[in-house]
């Protein structure tokens, strides 16, 4: 069966600076380049807020019937510290005088620590993760065709791209480049045609990390070359949907812009999508403040990854968000209450009773989609689900109602990656403690009843009587259900 795509998918496009509906090139198929990490540090929570707007992206086309095809890169070469001028020293083999190792295992390290934390944070694994030292050949055959072409020069040996050799430089970011001029922030070099001109290769004999090229023996590329060369090796030369964080829309993607279009001739990009920084205690995120927070720091202090997950999808992903300690404290009780919800539910699907219910479940499921449907507004979407909860507390929905509402947040689940929806199986002991009680109760032996829940409380099992059955429930908040 062919699923017929949602039609009402509307993304905010940084190009166009305003909403569009989003439409794939090929109908059911999408093809989207993230932007991934430069691996020469652990990546910080803030990099995770940007790259779960493409997890959440990824998602939400497969849920409206996409085939997704999705590349998220990793950049272990040629990121130099002061991008914005093209200068300064790779932050690969910065680190690796830093920490006085090897750049190649800083790289590797790094890019093992970053996988493992996507996997941890429940992001679905792209297609793949090209590795820009990997892809140094399709850099050199995009960088080869840029000089062919009339667009890069060679200054000695290294190779600049020339930004007035591409009117539409600029129409990303709103750069004019007489402004940049003007502005002068960029250090000029003698010889560059245009101080903006931006680095395609560079040579350097002290550089770790090199290959020999037709410019010489010892060169690596540019930052921006790689993702221009890597989208278009596992993607083909138009993307549907390409993101990033704010800071890459210039000079970053501006310049993959002006490299991709001039190599090829066609439109590189349709849709590009860029998330606002997450600040921590209302200010920058720094290394100077120490709050520079990892997955591990929010795991040692005893939350669990998915209270991370929701506390950054908790904003929307354009609008300021802000992080710090008690929001997390508020975002897994937030989350705890949903797990208390899902067994609820499971106890009210399970017990039988009159059809009700059905239409609550229905507009909770109408303004999810609904929310989601409008780039992807997760504050919206989240609502709605805490809505169904508030709405149904004192048992308002029927079995079937209570099944749709599971089903319900399965979508919800499938979508945003925060709940827990699993059954725990009660190991045997405790079940028969538990079906023993009931026993009791019925029996009216209230002495023995209250006996068996305090052996229960020791194992760290809570009880709750529901008029529909016993709810069951794990001390330290994993798991539990009915027991009919
Ligand atoms: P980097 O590893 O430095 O190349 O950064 C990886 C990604 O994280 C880039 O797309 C940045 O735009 C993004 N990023 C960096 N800092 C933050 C932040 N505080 N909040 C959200 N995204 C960020
Ligand atoms: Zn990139």
């Amino acid at each position: 069966m062919i699923a017929i795509p949602s039609m009402s998918f509307q993304i905010h496009n940084t190009l166009s600076r305003r909403k569009e509906e989003f439409r794939s090139l090929q109908p059911g198929i999408v093809r989207m380049y993230n932007c991934g990490p430069t691996v020469y540090s652990r990546a910080h929570i803030g990099n995770m807020r940007t790259f779960l707007l493409a997890d959440l992206l990824r998602r939400w086309l497969e849920l409206s019937g996409y085939e997704v095809r999705q590349v998220m890169n990793i950049t272990d070469v040629g990121h130099l510290t002061d991008d914005d001028a093209g200068e300064g020293e790779d932050k690969i083999e910065a680190q690796a005088r830093r920490e006085k190792r090897d750049p190649w295992e800083i790289s590797r390290g790094y890019t093992e620590l970053f996988l493992s934390d996507l996997a941890k944070l429940s992001f679905v694994p792209p297609l793949v993760h090209p590795r820009a030292s990997e892809h140094v050949p399709e850099m050199l055959e995009m960088i080869e065709g840029l000089i062919a072409k009339g667009h890069a020069y060679r200054v000695g040996d290294d190779v600049y791209f020339d930004v007035k050799s591409f009117p539409r430089y600029g129409a990303l970011s709103g750069n004019r480049v007489a402004e940049l001029e003007a502005g002068a922030r960029i250090a000029v070099r003698e010889e560059k045609r245009n101080p903006e001109d931006f680095a395609l290769w560079k040579s350097d004999p002290a550089h770790l990390m090199k290959w020999k090229s037709v410019f010489g023996e010892h060169g690596f590329p540019g930052w921006h070359i790689e993702c221009s060369a890597m989208s278009r090796k596992h993607l083909g030369e138009q993307l549907d949907i390409h993101t990033g964080g704010e800071d890459n829309i210039f000079p970053h993607h501006e310049c993959e812009i002006a490299q991709s279009e001039a190599f090829t001739g066609k439109t590189f990009a349709r849709y590009w999508m860029h998330a606002r920084f997450l600040q921590v205690d209302g200010g920058k995120m720094s290394k100077r403040l120490g709050n520079c927070y990892s997955l591990d720091d929010v795991v040692a202090k005893g939350y669990e990854p998915r209270h991370l997950r929701y506390c950054l999808i908790r904003g929307h992903y354009r609008q300021p968000l802000n992080f710090t300690w008690g929001i997390l404290e508020e975002c897994r009780s937030a989350l705890e209450s949903l797990d208390d919800f899902v067994r609820r539910l499971r106890v009210a699907a399970a017990a039988g009773g009159p059809a009700r219910g059905e239409e609550l479940v229905a507009a909770a499921r109408a303004s999810f989609d609904a929310a989601m449907d409008d780039d992807l507004n997760t504050p919206s979407a989240l609502a709605a689900v805490f809505a169904l909860r508030g709405a149904t507390l004192e048992d308002r929905l029927g079995p079937q109602a209570a099944h749709a509402a599971l089903g319900f947040l399965e979508r919800v689940h499938a979508a945003l990656g925060v709940l827990r929806l699993e059954q725990q199986n009660l190991d045997q002991q405790v079940e028969g403690l538990i079906r023993a009680r009931l026993a009791a109760r019925k029996a009216k032996d209230f002495a023995a009843a209250d006996r068996l829940r305090g052996e229960l409380v020791a194992l760290g099992i809570a009880l709750e009587d529901t008029p529909r059955g016993v709810l069951w429930k794990r001390a330290d908040g994993t798991g539990g259900g009915p027991i009919q």
